[in-house]
Order: C-alpha cells, then structure tokens, then sequence
C-alpha cells in the first residue's frame, strides 16, 4: 500500500514533534504532514518517557517552551492544566512529555485553517528519491510513503558499555544492565544490593534519583575517566552576561583561558557560560577542523558538565548521597568483569588500578553519538548517498539550513534536527537550540515544496 504526504516527519522524540507542529503551523491548510515513529513515544523520546517523579527538568520550564517566539507557552499550560510550579522551577520531566503530547493531540485536531497532521505507528527502514525528487519511504509495517520532502529525527541511542565483550565473563553477564530505560531492572535486586554505575553524567545521576526513590539502601560506585559530575544550577539563576567569546577569534586554549579568566572577574562561571548561549553555535563553526578535534578531545567532557546542570534540588540529593558514603565517585576505566560468590568483580584501570565488588553494573554512558553505521535508515540512505558522516563522526553532515548534505548534488529535501547535526551545530542537544532549529527547518521545507501559507492568512497557530 502507498500512501501520500507532502513531508514525512520521521522520529517520535522531542525534535520529531516540535517539527510536525512547526509545519502543520507554517504549510497551507490543504498541505498534509505525516509523522512516522513508534507510538509509545510519540513526542516523548528517550527524555520525557521516564515515569519516574523525581526526574526532573535540567532547564527551568520558563526556558521549555515548544516555541522560541512564544516564550510563555509551556508555563501557561503548566498553570492550564493545574499544575503548581512556576517559570522558576525544575519541573519532572514525565510533566514535560505530558505537555509534548497535549500540543501533539491539538495539532492532531482537524481544522480547516491548518495543515494536516497524520501519525504513522512504523519505523522507517528505507527511503528512496522520486523521478519527481520528493521521496519514496519504506515502512517497517510494509507501508511504502511518498512525500514531496523528508526531516530525520531519530535522535541518538545509548552508548555501549566500555567493556570489550570478551573482557565479560559468561557468568557475570546476567548482573550487567546495558540499557538503563529498558525496563524496571532494580525490581530484580535485593534493596541492600551494592550497584556500580559506570558513567558519571546525568544518565548516572538519574539512576542514584530512582535508587534512592526506590529505597535502595545498598553502596552506589560510579566511575569514569575523569570522574566528572555535572556541576549544579543555582537558584535564582543569575542574568546570563554578555558574551566573552566572538567566534573565529584564536585556538581553543586561548579561548578557554579567557573563560577562565571572565570567570574569576565575575565570581560565578554560570554568568559566563550562560553568556556564551546566543554564539555557540557560531563559535564551533569558526573552529577549524582541527580546533574541533581538539576541543572534542581536551576540553568536551569539562564543557558537558558545565553547560549541562543538574537542578539544585537533584544536586542536594547527590550530596547528600556522597556526604552520607553512600555514593562514591571513582576514576579509572572498567576493564574486565568476573563472576566471584554471587556478585561481579570489576577491574578499574586508571592512576591507581582497584577492583570492585558489587552486586550489578549499570551502563550509565548516555547518549551515543548519532553515526551512520548506529542506525539501519541512515546506513541504508548512505548507502544510496542521500547522507554522509560528518568529518568528526558526531553526526551526519549538514548545511547551515540543516539540510542533509548527500554525497553528490543535487540536495535533495532532506533535513535533520537534534543531535543528528552536532557535528555542524555542536550545541543542538536540549529543547532551547532544538526549538530554534524546528521553526527554521520549517520554514525552509514550507519554501523548498512551494507549501508554505500565503502571508495573509491568518495563521491558527497550536
Ligand atoms: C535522559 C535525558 C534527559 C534530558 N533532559 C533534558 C532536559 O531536561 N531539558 C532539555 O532541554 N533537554 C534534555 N535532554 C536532551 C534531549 O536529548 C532533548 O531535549 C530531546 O528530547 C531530543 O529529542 P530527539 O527527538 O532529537 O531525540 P530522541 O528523544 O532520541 O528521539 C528520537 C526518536 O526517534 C525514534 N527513531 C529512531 N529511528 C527511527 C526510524 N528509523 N523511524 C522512526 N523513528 C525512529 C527513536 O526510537 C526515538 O524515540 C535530555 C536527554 C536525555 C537522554
């Protein structure tokens, strides 16, 4: 069976759902938008699926609207549907995908003065172009879609477990949890169980939320390389400054010790970094090639823990834990498992080589970057040569438009939203970069397919 759309949204996390909605706003009311994801996520995605209350927001709901040029919008749901919090505040994030999913249904609403907007239960396998230059999309359910243009939003998975497979013992494999949002895998363990959490980021840090949420009352170890943990929001947050940085203005380490230096000046780091938000992105792309790997390789992992924040009440938690004894922060890298009496023993290499024993390992190692071979649609499209890696392997490379960049002109109408184009953005990985790119990607699709809603109509805008 083949059906037709004229875009074919492909994705059911965050990105996919701010682009739908975007487009059903932006196309003519006679233009139809189809969104192709699995159901159970639909504008939820990895993020806002959690059912867990005590994961919350890092970023203050003032600051999670949906739309950049409506900055109110999610706080007035917020108050709509009767929940208490205010702008201020660092909402749990299951509340944030009940909001995804309510501006979903009311874009799902038939109205005769917006596009159409259709939901497809599928994965997309495959996807050709036409003769005409639109696209061909085969659907795992067998479906075959045809649309005049085509967004990649699905997103990145988890990493794997640093361990090499044949560094795991047989025995201790059944004590390894490799995908922590899988399923309820602590309903397995005693409460007085001993866990090592490798990775130390936010992932880690919401595994230790819902441990203790849980009343598990064992030790919690995390490790990793660094042993860095994401640095804590203050409240009230502080006007971010002006910008300390221009972009294509020196090397890395001369840009970092200026950071450093405004941060001294200004008392608080937060200031500065929160400064440099409006010219990120253009900062990443006045580095040269070789200035990214650089910074990729020296200087990420502090930019991550600095830039991305836990909430101040998720922050007096893990304090709380590490005060207590209860969770301890190791360096080193995971190098082998072994099963010893019931529980795993896991060798650490690093400065000072130490085992640990436990009763689980969880890979807490987040979020993977989005390469071609990670995902059958994208190895299938760059088999065709409708994508190419990006030269640093972030992603797959796009314009500045986020139009996917094939391996020989012309461009076809493809795009790509999210961390799928870190590589050209760097910084499009939480809702506040992500929003901006949905509304521009948009408008460029409602200008390449000739679709977009004549100026003097008055848009009914979701
Ligand atoms: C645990 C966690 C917490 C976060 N918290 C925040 C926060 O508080 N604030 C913030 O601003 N950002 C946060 N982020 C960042 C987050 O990545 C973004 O906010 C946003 O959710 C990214 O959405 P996405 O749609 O790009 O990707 P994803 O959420 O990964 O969604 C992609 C979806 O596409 C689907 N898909 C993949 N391949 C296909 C295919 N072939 N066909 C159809 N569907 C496919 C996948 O199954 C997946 O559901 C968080 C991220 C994580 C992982």
């Amino acid at each position: 069976m083949t059906t037709d759309t004229d875009v074919a949204v492909i994705g059911s996390g965050f990105s996919a759902a701010a682009l739908a909605i975007n487009l059903v706003n932006r196309l003519a009311p006679t233009a139809r938008v189809s969104l192709v994801g699995r159901k159970a996520k639909w504008g939820r995605g990895i993020a806002y699926s959690t059912r867990a209350d005590c994961h919350l927001l890092n970023v203050t709901a003032a600051r999670m609207s949906l739309f950049a040029d409506q900055p109110d919008h999610f706080v007035q749901w917020l108050s709509q549907n009767g929940y208490a919090q205010a702008g201020d505040e660092f909402i749990p994030r299951q509340v944030y995908g009940r909001y995804i999913g309510s501006c979903l249904d009311t874009a799902l609403e038939p109205s005769g003065n917006r596009a159409a907007l259709h939901i497809v239960d599928a994965e997309v396998a495959d996807a050709e172009i036409t003769a005409e230059g639109g696209f061909r999309l085969m659907l795992t359910d067998g479906v075959t879609l045809s649309a005049g243009a085509a967004a990649l939003c699905t997103g990145a998975g988890f990493r794997r477990l640093p361990i090499p497979e044949d560094a795991i013992a047989p025995g201790a494999r059944q004590s390894i949890v490799d995908d922590p949002w899988q399923d309820e895998w602590w309903e397995r363990l005693p409460k007085d169980a001993d866990i090592l959490l490798v990775g130390t980021g936010l992932t880690m840090i919401d595994q230790c939320l819902l441990l203790k949420a849980r009343g598990f009352e064992g030790r919690l170890l995390a490790v990793s390389r660094r042993g860095l943990l994401p640095q804590p929001h203050l409240t009230p947050r502080k006007q971010p400054g002006d910008p300390v940085l221009s972009p294509g203005t020196g090397e890395v380490s001369g840009m970092l010790s200026r950071l450093r230096a405004s941060a001294r000046q200004e008392g608080d780091w937060r200031k500065v970094t929160d400064g440099l938000r409006p010219v990120t992105q253009a900062l990443w792309t006045g580095l040269s090639a070789s200035q990214r790997q650089r910074f990729l390789r020296h200087a990420a992992p502090y930019w991550n823990v600095h830039r991305h924040r836990m909430a101040p009440s998720v922050a007096a938690e893990i304090a709380e834990l590490r005060n207590a004894g209860r969770l301890v922060v190791h360096r080193g890298r995971p190098a082998s498992v072994r099963a010893v009496e019931g529980q795993i023993e896991v060798e650490i290499r690093g400065r000072a080589n130490t085992t640990l024993c436990v009763d689980a390992l969880v890979n807490c190692s987040g979020l993977e970057r989005c390469t071609i071979d990670a995902s059958p649609l994208l190895a299938n499209l760059s088999k065709r040569g409708l994508v190419t890696a990006d030269p640093l392997g972030l992603g797959i490379w796009v314009d500045d438009a986020s139009a996917c960049l094939p391996a020989s002109e012309p461009k076809p109408p493809l795009y790509a939203l999210g961390l799928l184009t870190a590589g050209r953005h760097w910084e499009i990985t939480a809702v506040p970069d992500i929003r901006v790119q949905a509304a521009a990607v948009a408008a460029a699709i409602a200008g390449r397919i000739g679709r977009a809603r004549p100026a003097d109509e008055g848009a009914v805008r979701i």
